[in-house]
């Protein structure tokens, strides 16, 4: 390719991970026309974050996950949170449900299966805690079918797994929500990537990475390297979404953006133990979440999980939380280093500084035995045995440091959109609770990136037809809440597992 030649787009997405793939199938739902490329540079999509080996596969929806829902000073349950998440799943439902009516989408249970959420406790904190969750939780329409139980033989149907061997005098309770989900992330962001490749003007591009960004004035150069022959390209876009997980922080550093300065990472790697024998297996049927350790940080909140991955189920515990320098899976120990620049060191010495529970959690975590994990897994299933069970790496998860007027620099848990003034360029990062409201967080960056487009009449009306209702509706209006989520569960088949039981 001569100097002078590249290719022009109007949107090129880094990284072929579900937020890519969902925002490039949203764009080309609201315009056909519109040109884009996914370039990732792993040989295929979801190997990283999205792979479903390498996340729990949870349908967050703030059923079952107890760090959703603090306890206030006075003794209240803010449950804010989980009605935000709650609804924003209930988006990507909508959106899901939309592409398999659709037709030429796969089943949707490839990708989406009924699995209970529980929330377990243990001791009398822990249960005055749930009971004070639940009456909170129950008064809101989205959470009206959760079930509560102290009692023994109604926990020992619910999860039968986790109460032969149990000391019978340990005060615990529980939770349940039927309508809880499965979700492989990885098999949904294939059909999204299949689905946009069946389309006009849409291409998907493996083993190339995107090494270069420059602004100009009809929007940024990308330079791309082509991994199997060392060869490199030029694209002209006027749009350009960093999708790139855990590796969008270099990226929007590269980028140059003011809204990117300041801006840091914090690696948190992480492993599971995982168990395969049916024996095993067919005596859980739930996703149980129980509370964090005191210092650890919220993604690190234990929970014994069903998952169904390609057709074969198998049980998930952890996750163990560990501490690398890479920001990928299959990055390099490099990244964590050569993220530091002189506009993020003072955040992240202040995050160093200020989260010293989180330093001793970790250390803790990385020195932990097979015997020491084998404990923390009894806690769940008193009689697990070690030969049932293996450890596997999950994926890496890069949490958000940024600047902060008070403390001088906070480390935060959740994910955040950074996008340039003018709309042309917007980067993901963080991590959690990630992949279960990509929909949201990419109608939020329609509406911030292409605001003039998404007020036009093609655009909104594509949008009303794709969601009956957006989140907000969905968390103050109770029977449209109930029709919607009707109508996008009988199309992702996603009929409850049997009628809940009354404790
Ligand atoms: C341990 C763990 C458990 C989790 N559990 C859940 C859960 O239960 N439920 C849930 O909803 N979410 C969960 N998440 C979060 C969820 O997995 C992520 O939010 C989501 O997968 C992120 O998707 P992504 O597309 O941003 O990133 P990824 O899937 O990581 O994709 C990014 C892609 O960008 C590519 N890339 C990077 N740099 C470049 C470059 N320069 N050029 C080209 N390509 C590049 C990478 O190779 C990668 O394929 C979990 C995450 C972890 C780590």
């Amino acid at each position: 390719m001569a100097q002078n030649d590249y290719e022009t787009m109007d949107v090129v997405l880094v990284g072929a991970g579900i937020m890519s793939a969902t925002l490039a199938v949203l764009l080309k739902e609201l315009d056909p026309s519109i040109k884009l490329e996914v370039i990732e540079l792993m040989e295929s999509g979801a190997i990283e974050s999205s792979n479903p080996w390498n996340n729990a596969g949870t349908g967050h929806a703030g059923l079952c996950e107890l760090n959703y829902t603090p306890e206030s000073a006075d003794g209240s349950i803010d449950i804010k949170k989980s009605v935000t998440i709650n609804t924003q799943f209930e988006e990507s439902k909508q959106f899901w449900a939309y592409l398999v009516e659709k037709g030429r989408f796969g089943s949707p249970k490839s990708f989406i299966n009924p699995v209970p959420h529980l929330s377990f406790v243990r001791g009398q904190e822990g249960i005055d805690y749930l009971k004070k969750r639940f009456k909170a939780l129950t008064a809101h329409h989205a959470f009206a079918e959760m079930e509560y139980t102290e009692d023994r033989a109604t926990m020992a149907k619910w999860m039968p797994l986790m109460m032969p061997g149990r000391d019978p005098h340990e005060p615990i309770a529980a939770t349940r929500v039927l309508a809880g989900t499965d979700v492989n992330f990885g098999t949904l962001t294939k059909h999204l990537l299949d689905h946009l490749g069946q389309q006009a003007d849409a291409k998907v591009t493996c083993s190339q990475k995107v090494i270069g960004l420059k602004r100009n004035t009809q929007g940024w150069r990308v330079s791309i390297k082509n991994l199997q022959n060392g060869s490199i390209r030029e694209v002209q876009s006027k749009f350009v979404f960093l999708g790139a997980g855990g590796a969008a922080l270099p990226l929007l550093q590269m980028s140059g953006i003011p809204e990117g300065k300041g801006f840091g990472g914090f690696p948190v790697s992480g492993q599971w133990l995982r168990c395969d024998n049916p024996e095993v297996v067919k005596q859980h049927q739930a996703k149980v979440y129980s509370q964090a350790e005191v210092g650890s940080p919220p993604m690190s909140v234990p929970h014994l999980d069903t998952r169904m991955v390609d057709g074969k189920t198998s049980l998930l515990f952890g996750p163990y939380a560990g501490f690398s320098t890479k920001f990928l899976r299959h990055g390099s120990f490099l990244d964590l280093p050569l993220s530091v620049r002189p506009n993020n060191i003072g955040p992240m010495l202040a995050v160093a500084r200020d989260n010293f529970d989180l330093t001793r959690y970790l250390v803790k975590e990385v020195l932990q035995s097979e015997e020491q994990r084998l404990q923390t897994l009894r806690g769940f299933y008193p009689e697990a045995k070690a030969e049932d069970w293996r450890l596997e790496m999950a994926g890496q998860r890069v949490q958000i440091i940024k600047k902060d007027p008070k403390h001088g620099g906070i480390l935060q848990f959740g994910t955040e959109l950074v996008a340039a003034a003018d709309g042309s360029i917007a980067a993901l990062l963080g991590a959690s609770p990630g992949a279960s409201v990509t929909v949201s967080i990419m109608l939020d960056l329609i509406q911030r990136c292409f605001p003039e487009q998404a007020k036009s009449a093609q655009w909104s009306s594509k949008l009303n037809e794709i969601f009956p209702a957006m989140g907000k509706v969905l968390a103050s209006d109770a029977e449209r809440y109930r029709e919607v989520q009707a109508r996008s569960d009988a199309l992702l088949q996603l009929e409850p597992l049997e009628q809940p039981v009354s404790a």
